[in-house]
């Protein structure tokens, strides 16, 4: 299948456009669209597998229930819609990748047997060809995955975000000597928010916890760290060594936030 798409991507298919290039005699005419249609046209790769009825039909009836970007100027253009199409679910990118070739297949076989056996091109029956590989292949890659054979798990499983969990060691680092350390932290539920802090200079100097009203997270961290700060600075602490698992307040010290955003922030003095 995947060698199919290579060679219709680049041209090598014998389509008739091909043949007539050879010098053979070709009747003017697809294999895939209605007779009252376009079907006077010279049969082309983008013709068979893009613009053409039939792969009009399937290529729609797939990707816009599955929310993939659907264009039909080209073969080469269709098919890295569907590639750069990336999601957070493993399965569901593995089905991304493999459906344009498995639709490449089921289209080229319907069009070969309407040219050499006569049978009119289905999509109903393209589709199911499709869906009946899609889950075969997706069920072997992925043995442990429920999947049933139908269009509608397939959209499920589209849908579905897979979130690993993943375990960091976190370790307290001792500061240098003649330092203090500043470990910060804010918290914030039901917009009540709490903070809390404690220095140390090998033993704990400090700890505290504030109550700060109504607010946010990130207010929580920065008035916990102002705080904390203060009462440093009000000792006589010069060598300070700030801990926080705020990413927002990390940028904000380190000057790496996006010059659009301004932080704003005032706490009462006490
Ligand atoms: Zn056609």
């Amino acid at each position: 299948m995947t060698f199919l798409t290579w060679r219709a991507i680049y041209n090598r298919l014998p389509t008739d456009e091909k043949l007539a290039k050879l010098g053979i005699n070709i009747i003017l005419g697809c294999h895939c669209c209605a007779a009252s249609n376009e079907n006077n046209n010279l049969e082309t790769v983008n013709h068979i597998f893009c613009q053409g009825e039939h792969a009009r039909r399937v290529w729609c009836e797939i990707t816009c229930t599955l929310g993939v970007r659907l264009t039909h100027s080209s073969l080469k253009i269709l098919i890295l819609n569907w590639w750069n199409t990336v999601t957070k679910n493993p399965i569901a990118n593995f089905i991304i990748q493999a459906l344009p070739s498995i639709i490449c297949w089921e289209i080229w076989k319907a069009r070969c047997s309407n040219k050499f056996d006569a049978i009119n091109p289905s999509v109903y029956k393209t589709k199911a060809n499709i869906l009946f590989t899609i889950v075969q292949i997706t069920k072997k890659k992925f043995g442990k995955a429920n999947i049933v054979e139908s269009w509608r798990n397939i959209h499920y499983i589209l849908d579905t975000e897979i979130h690993y969990r993943t375990t960091t060691i976190v370790k307290w680092i001792k500061p240098p000597n003649m330092s203090v350390k500043l470990n910060n932290d804010g918290s914030c539920i039901q917009d009540r928010c709490d903070g809390d802090d404690q220095k140390l200079i090998g033993n704990l100097l400090f700890a505290y916890y504030i109550n700060l009203g109504p607010g946010t997270s990130n207010i929580a961290e920065m008035a916990a760290l102002l705080y904390g700060l203060k009462w440093c600075v009000n000792r006589g602490f010069s060598k300070i060594w700030i801990e926080t698992d705020s990413m927002l307040l990390t940028r904000c010290i380190e000057r790496d936030w996006d010059e659009r955003l301004v932080i704003q922030f005032k706490m009462p003095e006490n």
